[in-house]
């Protein structure tokens, strides 16, 4: 069977819907492919959403612990892990419901099927309906990305990765988590709050590899009392599948020479799916890691067929994937979009959060732009030390001149939250003194933002920064 369509959308995930649904509201016939029977792609299945139901119910659990001694104890949790995974599922399932009743009412065809192209305007699509062939005026590749495997490990269900992770097969005794990117942190505060002890292996020689040292420090600082071992500047050599447990052999800094782990995840990045599309019936290539080169506009080579999300370079988070989508269907509908923000925000959901945007301290230095800084402990906050965080800190980075903002990180609980006025405040082109007399309520860790535009500008009342200022 042909089906016609005019924009063909390959890939349901966040980039993938959020343009299917921009280009049927600007009037395109969309059909959507999609290999799985549920919409919403890694972000919504199988991460963003799952990881954080989870990460809800580990903070949960560290905040009751910290209770006790505050003077309500809630004794040790029990954990029923039945009905937490049925609880995530719950989660997961009411968005996909809903990503279905949005798709329908803008009348998206929705295939289900594994898509790879024909030629520059057809896709074929083998599925549970057999085999069909989509006939694009246009296309916005979306197929998304899946986990970098370690080459030589062996095959064994106690060898995880972020799926399988996230399925909680079971608490292990001792988790071994390799990487300490993004995945690797999230997961391991959730294997730890559920009572797994933890070592973390790290390649390079910080946490979050390319983050600011000094968001990091208070992140270290907490994991470092709370993890059996962070051993950085290290990695695995080998993995030997034994019944009583997986044996590692390890090299680096301090480490010892082999160890013994009930389970392993591997979050040692991912990687783009283009090399299961047959591109080159599209006429498209890809650059030396996989990646569809674009445009601004999100257009590939091939003038009619566009790019979007974790399949294009740039960082793989779903905030970027569902703007590029947007970018890209409006560009196909005629419309003057391009993908132009100043900055994309990151986020690890851990304990405590730690969020950051714009331009980092060594990206100025490095770019020999002059600027002055403002870095608010949280120990000064009111709203902090009553909520027991005091580990806290927001930095904000200004242009020395103008006292543009340039670049902020937030580290404590809600940073994910608070890190959005800085970017608006950026995208706004705000200076230090608009932050500093926007009236914010008190007492918030909001707040914490506008202390340290205090900071830069020399008027905050909260510190004492010595001497006489203007
Ligand atoms: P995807 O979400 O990967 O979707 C691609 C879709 O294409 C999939 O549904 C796939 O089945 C489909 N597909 C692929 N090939 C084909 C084919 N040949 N035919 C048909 N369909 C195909 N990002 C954040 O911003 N915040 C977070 O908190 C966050 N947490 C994460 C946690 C985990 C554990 C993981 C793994 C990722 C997380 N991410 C997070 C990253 C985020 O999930 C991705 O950046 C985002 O999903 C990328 O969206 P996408 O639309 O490009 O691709
Ligand atoms: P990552 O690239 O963020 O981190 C991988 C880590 O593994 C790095 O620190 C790297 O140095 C290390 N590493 C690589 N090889 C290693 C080895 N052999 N031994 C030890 N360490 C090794 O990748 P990830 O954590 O797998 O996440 C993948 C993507 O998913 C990221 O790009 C991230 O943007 C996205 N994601 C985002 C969020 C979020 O926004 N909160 C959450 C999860 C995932």
């Amino acid at each position: 069977m042909t089906v016609e369509t005019e924009v063909l959308v390959l890939g349901a995930g966040p980039g993938g819907y959020s343009a299917a649904f921009r280009a049927a509201d600007l009037g395109k016939q969309v059909t959507l492919v999609e290999r799985y029977p549920v919409l919403g792609g890694v972000c919504l299945n199988v991460g963003c959403i799952p990881s954080k139901a989870l990460l809800h119910l580990a903070g949960l659990i560290y905040e009751a612990r910290e209770a006790a001694g505050k003077g309500i104890d809630f004794g040790a949790p029990e954990i029923d892990l039945a009905k937490l995974r049925q609880w995530k599922s719950r989660v997961v399932k009411t968005l996909n419901t809903g990503l279905a009743g949005l798709a329908k009412q803008r009348r998206v065809r929705v295939i289900q099927g594994e898509g790879r192209f024909v030629s520059a305007h057809e896709l074929e699509v083998e599925g549970p309906d057999g085999r069909q062939v989509v006939h694009f005026q246009n296309a916005i590749i979306a197929a998304g990305s899946r986990p970098v495997r370690l080459p030589g490990w062996p095959d064994d269900p106690r060898i995880m990765d972020s799926t399988d992770a996230l399925e909680l097969p079971e608490i292990p005794g001792h988790l071994l988590v390799v990487g300490a990117g993004v995945i690797g942190l999230e997961m391991a505060c959730v294997y730890h709050a559920l009572g797994a002890k933890i070592s973390v292996v790290e390649l390079a020689d910080q946490i979050l590899p390319g983050t600011d040292p000094e968001l990091i420090r208070p992140l270290m600082q907490a994991i470092g009392k709370r993890y059996e071992n962070i051993w950085l500047n290290s990695k695995v050599t080998g993995v030997e599948c034994q019944e009583q447990g997986l044996e590692v052999r390890l090299e680096g800094e301090g480490v010892p020479e082999t160890a013994v782990f009930d389970r392993i995840l591997v979050a040692v990045g991912r990687r783009p799916n283009s090399d299961r599309l047959n591109l080159e019936a599209a006429g498209l290539t890809t650059d030396e890691r996989g990646f569809i080169p674009v445009d601004e506009h999100m257009r590939t080579q091939v003038p009619h067929i566009y790019a979007i999300g974790d399949i294009v370079p740039g960082p793989m988070l779903a905030h970027k994937a569902s703007y590029e989508g947007k970018v890209a269907a409006e560009v196909i509908c005629g419309e003057p979009a391009a993908f132009q923000a100043l900055t994309i925000p990151s986020v690890a959901y851990t304990d405590p959060e730690v969020a950051w945007m714009g331009k980092s301290e060594a990206e100025l230095q490095a770019a020999g732009v002059e600027y002055r800084k403002g870095v608010f402990p949280w120990a000064a906050s009111g709203r902090a030390i009553s909520i027991g965080r005091r580990e806290g800190l927001t930095k904000l980075l200004c242009d020395k001149k103008t006292g543009r903002v340039l670049g902020a990180g937030i580290v404590g609980p809600h940073a994910g939250e608070l890190i959005s006025e800085a970017v608006l405040a950026l995208e706004m082109g705000a200076d230090a003194e608009d932050l500093a007399l926007t009236i914010h309520p008190h007492p918030t860790l909001s707040e914490t933002l506008m202390f340290a535009a205090e900071i830069v500008e020399g008027t905050i009342t909260d510190l004492y920064l010595g001497g006489k200022r203007k």
